[in-house]
């Protein structure tokens, strides 16, 4: 046995009821299990139960047992913790400690005086398991998001932990990216026997390998522990705010009568062929929708190009509109220039070629302030974007800001 919750309830100092309660749940060695649940149900805070940060970093008050690998987790030191759980987070930058690549890899190493010598070939070998050996003197910083978060895997699994504990693995990564993210954590599972655990509402993604179980939590509680196939059929899912994978929400709505036999969880081992013929019939019956026509060009961006660094164009010659009440979506893989145009369009960056004009207004002769009159925007990492300390003066500051 690994991880078992008793009848655990955790409340943070901060606030005045329990986030986590009653909390059952017992995660055997070797398992592969996934924790899904809408935003604020208490996944990462039953994730920082597992990996100590909670009590170490984090004050409340927990009642109730928690046993991992036999040790009651209270009485447990932090670095009881870090010997047995790694953890891997979202936000992989705030992770790094080493100026490169083996650096940072090594830092875990460092910390238990492991001499040069055997440390040298650890790191190798560990950077090879999840293919960064060709980055080692890279720093860790100009990696895009997907090599930085195979750093940080390497950082924790040079350390030989027994469980791994990954808190929303893919949400910074594109599709391609994350999914080659899962292969590897699938590949370590099989190859070593690591107990895994992941965090995410990326379903779909997640099960485009084996899982043993899924645990559905909301409102600080567990409220089903299946196998993924009978979780898919539950409606569980859906009822508690979780998307199901597209492709199972469209055979559903063309009228598929689907079982837990035909494995729903996971696509590339279902028999299609079985649900050619209602989705093809339902797709003949299928009428265009009509969409609202678009009003005049409002922001419109000529030949932009852009470079960071005076070499490489992240953006070369980039030309399009938006027109009023248009919805568009910008798609890219990681490193494709989306941030940088964005960036270009608030006005954070100007671009050395090329021209941005809104209505009759050209964005070079508008101030940041000026600009944001106009467009608003909302970045993918929202503490870049909070700069106070309550959610009342956060809201606010829109309308006290001053030029
Ligand atoms: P999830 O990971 O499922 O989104 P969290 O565990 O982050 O959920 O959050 C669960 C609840 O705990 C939320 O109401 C959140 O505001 C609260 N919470 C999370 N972290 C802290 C903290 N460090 N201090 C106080 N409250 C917290
Ligand atoms: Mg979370």
């Amino acid at each position: 046995m690994t991880i078992e919750f008793n009848n655990f309830t955790f409340r943070y100092d901060a606030l005045v009821n329990p986030t986590l309660k009653g909390i059952n749940l017992t995660i055997n060695k070797g398992e592969k299990v996934l924790i899904v649940g809408p935003s604020g149900s208490g996944k990462s805070t039953l994730g920082q139960c597992i990996n100590g940060l909670i009590p170490h970093s984090i004050e409340g008050e927990s009642s109730g047992s928690l046993l991992i690998n036999g040790l009651e987790a209270k009485t447990m030191k932090l670095v009881q913790f870090t010997e047995q759980v790694g953890t891997v987070l979202q936000d992989t930058d705030s992770q790094f400690v080493g100026l490169s690549v083996g650096e940072d890899i090594a830092f875990a190493l460092e910390n238990q005086r492991m001499s040069v010598a055997e440390m040298y070939p650890l790191v190798k070998s560990t950077a090879r398991m999840v293919e960064m050996e060709t980055l080692l003197n890279h720093a860790p910083q100009d990696l895009s998001g997907g090599q930085k978060q195979r750093v940080s895997l390497a950082g924790i699994l040079v350390d030989d932990v027994d469980i791994l504990l990954f808190d929303e693995p893919l949400a910074a990564l594109d599709p391609k990216t994350g999914k080659r993210t899962i292969e590897i954590i699938d590949q370590l599972h099989r190859e070593t026997d690591k107990t895994v655990i992941i965090i995410e509402h990326r379903l779909e993604d997640v099960l485009t390998k084996h899982v043993d179980r899924v645990i559905l939590m909301d409102g600080g509680q567990i409220v089903a522990d299946m196998e993924p196939n009978d979780m898919m059929m539950s409606g569980l899912l859906e009822k508690h705010g979780i998307r199901e994978p597209l492709y199972f929400s469209a055979l559903k709505h063309a009228g598929c009568q689907l079982k837990a036999e035909d494995k729903p969880a996971y696509l590339e081992q279902m028999d299609i062929n079985t649900f050619a013929p209602t989705v093809q019939a339902w797709h003949s019956t299928y009428a265009k929708q009509d969409v609202p026509e678009a009003g005049d060009t409002l922001l419109t961006l000529e030949n932009i190009t852009y470079s960071y660094d005076g070499e490489k164009n992240a953006l070369e010659d980039i030309s399009f509109s938006v027109r009023r009440g248009e919805i568009v979506s910008v798609l890219g893989k990681n490193g494709s220039g989306k941030s940088t145009l964005t960036k270009l369009i608030m006005g954070v960056i100007d671009p050395d070629a090329g021209k941005i004009t809104f209505g009759n207004d050209n964005f070079a002769d508008l101030s940041i302030y000026e600009r944001s009159k106009k467009v608003g925007v909302v970045m993918q990492n929202p503490n870049h974007m909070i700069c106070h300390h309550m959610i009342m003066d956060e809201v606010a500051f829109g309308f006290v800001i001053k030029v």
